[in-house]
């Protein structure tokens, strides 16, 4: 028999076992909410379903961890929650508060869909003015992304809205119109539940009168004229949009609902709720995955759609249902939204750009919608900066991670292309864009983040959205002007030259990337620890070897997906984890296949009973374990054991099996390690060096008594500001040091020049995160220990000290601060 398995064995025993890992993830008992592509699953910590201001008002002030807000969930990137949060489902809001026939005006509560109104003010002959083109949305949720819809002469929602009430972080109840808290109405609408709850909002109305449908087909190069001419200044025109049939995007279905005098041949007014939508789903298979679907819908299926002479009422039109687009399963494969806007004078442009890189990935578009928006009036984050044309983009994509991954690629050129034209992407959907390329387009978010900084300073308002792209700044030194908030947005002058001086500093700037990559390695930390602890109390042959492997490549997944949007791709990182993980998996592979053959009829003989030898071996993994922890391993002694093992143990005793077996294998053992960390301790010298042993951190509120008992804390600098530039020591004292530190009331501003930092900890399985920031974006169970699971913490670094403090109080620990 050998010893070394096949690789195909190999590479499927790993496979297994990542699975297995993988799996486990999604066990845990918290409340998980998705959205409607099924891609995004989020474990909240609590959901609650408020149904009057009141309720709304009582849980945000009293509850001081994260919030998160969910109107219909039909966003499709995680825009409605956030791990550990407590969701306020607001579905149950759904009331219409006041309503005026004669000014065409209407309150609601801001979890009713735009159905319920439609079905409310139909009988009054009256219609919404803006809303989307199916109306299962809230108005909460479309007020917070600010949509729009097909309507010509109209544009983003915020158009149509008269006033909203908010309910802000401290439980506060305010109104804001573009007359009154201007601030919080231009924030609030389009701002994705970042500054508070929406409870209430007044929306302008108009008539409902009857349209009919005029269609035909033209060539895209004709498009562009026959808009201006035919559709922007004809006010007959209340529903437009321009269908680009994929892949040729050379032609277009232009559509248009004018309104007319002539009796409806569509009886009712609104869609049945109960229509069936059976033949829809058919057609969406059939277009996009027979071959020659997609031919067939344009020379077939929509010939047939438009034929014939159809009038029918505005609120009929607006009534669809998203139900016709849902697929029998979104397992493997989900239908998806994406859009982007650019100005009217760059469409000619846009679309062969947009076509060449949906061709090139060989995108299942099914259909690209064109419609018309005129400028936005003020929203921070407005997508209609000038007057804009939408590009609504509808595709299929498969849900794997490549699938995945190939998605983000092609969206983020696409994005690109949008702004290198001018315009912007919409945030509705999924979170690819870059941090650079979000303010690319949004280039007002500053001035949104600056407000949320006063409004909710603890950022309680938080969903994967703000998660990706909010960033506090720190707190201001006193005297400095801005001690009202507390926070200040824009760094002052002062702030800004100690950043440039702190940048001079040699060594102060690492890669921040590194705090998410650095967690492989230290995975070979936690799993020898893992293993050092099962041997203390049971025999090697139970430790779950191929397990670990599986854990150490989930772990490096995570660490590459966390940062693969966000830091160029670093190379080197990756093939020096692919070593080092595939000396992981080799040696555990070799001893889970050893342990479990001899290792368990040697056990058996022993009865179970250790020898010495399996004393020694238990002993050296616990002092491997306390060396790694701050030494690098390969300058652990293997050698030295080796002899130690030969001296220390006896020839003869009892369990002479075992004894003599576990002699070998331990020697073997300790001798191939001793080469290996030989070749390794030459290899890494000669490319990298001796590693740095200081960390260098920026800080404030560092007192004398902070510093008292810290001989390896030093101050390198005092900043006018009365901030310091602190040396901690590296790895686990690092650690230790930030534990200290924050226990103190050290704010630290940035670490290594970073704003954001990893760090783990262990809890029990079923705790929902409820810290006052931070958000998990790591979990995965302990192999050894059922009920428990590692969670990985991305910190932003001023918040470091509130999340340090926090896991004090609840008597966590924390495995280990990533310091780059
Ligand atoms: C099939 C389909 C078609 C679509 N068509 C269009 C279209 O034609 N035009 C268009 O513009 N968009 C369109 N969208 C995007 C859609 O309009 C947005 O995703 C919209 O937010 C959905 O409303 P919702 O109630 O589901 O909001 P959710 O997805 O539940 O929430 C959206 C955001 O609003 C926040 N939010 C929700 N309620 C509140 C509240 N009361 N107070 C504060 N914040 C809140 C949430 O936290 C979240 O950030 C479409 C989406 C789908 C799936």
């Amino acid at each position: 028999m050998t010893l070394t398995p096949s690789p195909r064995r190999l590479f499927l025993i790993i496979l297994l076992a990542v699975l297995v890992g993988r799996g486990a993830l999604a066990a845990t008992d918290a409340p998980v909410v998705n959205d409607i592509t099924q891609l995004n699953p989020i474990h909240v910590r609590e959901i609650i379903t408020p149904t009057s201001v009141e309720e709304v008002a009582a849980a945000v002030k009293s509850h001081d961890g994260p919030i998160s807000i969910g109107g219909g969930r039909f966003s499709m990137g995680g825009q409605t929650a956030t791990d550990g949060a407590l969701q306020l489902d607001m579905r149950q809001m759904d009331k219409v508060v006041s309503f005026s026939q004669e000014a065409k005006e209407i309150t609601v509560q801001a979890g009713i869909t735009w159905r319920k109104i439609q079905d409310y003010i139909d009988p009054y002959s009256l219609s919404l003015r803006i809303m989307q083109t199916y109306a299962n949305f809230t108005v909460g949720g479309s007020l917070s992304v600010n949509v729009h819809g097909r309507y010509i002469g109209q544009g983003p929602l915020v158009r149509s809205v008269k006033a909203i009430r908010l309910v802000l972080a401290d439980g506060s109840v305010v109104r804001a119109s573009p007359d009154e808290n201007r601030d919080l109405f231009y924030g609030a609408i389009g701002g994705y539940g970042s500054l508070g709850v929406i409870v209430e909002a007044t929306l302008a109305l108009a008539d409902d009168v009857r349209v009919e449908r005029q269609s035909s087909v033209m060539p895209l190069s004709r498009y562009a004229s026959f808009f201006k001419e035919h559709v922007r200044n004809n006010s007959a025109v209340i529903f437009h949009n321009a269908d680009i049939y994929p892949n040729a995007f050379d032609t277009v279905r232009v559509t248009s609902y004018v309104k007319t005098e002539k009796p409806v041949t569509v009886k009712e007014r609104l869609i049945p709720k109960d229509a069936n939508y059976d033949l829809d789903r058919n057609v969406f298979a059939v277009i996009s995955e027979w071959p020659g679907g997609k031919w067939m819908r344009q020379h077939i299926v929509d010939p047939w759609v438009f034929r014939g002479e159809r009038i029918e009422w505005r609120n009929y039109e607006a009534s669809y249902d998203v139900r016709e687009l849902e697929p029998a399963s979104r397992k493997k494969a989900t239908y998806v939204l994406q859009e982007y806007f650019v100005p009217v004078a760059r469409l000619d442009e846009f679309v062969p750009t947009m076509s060449g890189i949906l061709n090139r990935h060989h995108v299942n578009t099914i259909n690209v919608s064109i419609r018309h928006a005129l400028p936005d009036p003020g929203t921070l984050l407005a997508w209609a900066r000038t007057e804009v044309f939408a590009f609504v983009l509808y595709y299929k994509q498969g849900t794997s991670d490549s699938d995945r991954k190939a998605v983000h690629e092609w969206t983020r050129e696409l994005i690109d292309a949008a702004i290198s034209f001018g315009g912007a992407y919409y945030l509705p959907y999924q979170i690819v864009a870059t941090k650079a390329q979000f303010h690319a387009a949004y280039p007002r978010a500053g001035e949104l983040f600056a407000l949320k900084q006063r409004v909710d300073p603890t950022n309680k308002f938080r969903n994967r959205l703000i998660d990706a792209y909010y960033e506090r700044k720190a707190p201001e030194a006193p005297g400095s002007g801005s001690e009202g908030s507390g926070w200040s947005a824009k760094p002052t002058t002062e702030s800004s030259n100690i950043e440039a001086e702190l940048r001079s500093v040699k060594g102060y700037q690492r890669d921040e990337a590194q705090t998410y990559l650095t967690l492989p390695e230290w995975i070979l930390v936690f799993s020898p620890a893992e293993y050092a602890r099962w041997l203390s109390a049971h025999e090697p042959a139970g430790f779950p070897y191929f397990g670990a492997i599986g854990q150490f490549w989930g772990y490096y997944h995570d660490a590459y997906a966390l940062t693969k949007q966000k830091y160029p791709f670093n190379f080197g990182y990756h093939l020096m984890v692919f070593v080092i993980g595939t000396s992981f998996t080799v040696e555990n592979t070799l001893k889970g296949l050893y342990e479990n053959t001899i290792g368990r009829v040697t056990e058996w003989t022993s009865h179970g009973e250790p020898t010495p030898e399996d004393r020694f071996g238990a002993r050296v993994a616990q002092e491997y374990v306390d060396f790694i922890r701050v030494d690098p391993w390969y300058e652990f002694s293997f050698f030295r054991r080796f002899q130690e093992l030969w001296r220390e143990t006896q020839f003869s005793g009892p369990h002479l099996l075992r004894k003599w077996e576990r002699k070998l294998a331990l020697s073997l053992e300790y001798l191939a390690k001793a080469q290996y960390a030989m070749l390794i301790t030459l290899g890494t010298k000669a490319i990298y060096g001796d590693a740095d042993s200081e960390m260098l951190v920026w800080a404030t509120n560092v007192s004398s008594e902070a510093l008292a008992h810290e001989p390896k804390i030093k101050v390198l600098r005092q900043f006018a500001d009365s901030s310091e530039l602190l040396s901690l020591p590296r790895y686990e004292e690092f650690r230790d040091a930030v534990e200290r530190l924050s226990a103190e009331g050290v704010i630290f501003r940035e670490i290594a020049g970073n704003r954001e930092i990893l760090m783990t900890l262990t809890v029990p399985s079923a705790w929902p995160y409820d810290l006052p920031a931070g958000r998990v974006v790591i979990s995965r169970p302990i192999l050894t220990e059922p009920g428990n699971r590692r969670i990985g913490i991305a910190v932003p670094v001023t918040e470091l000290q509130s999340v340090v403090s926090a896991l004090g109080a609840r008597h966590f620990v924390i495995e280990h601060v990533f310091d780059y």
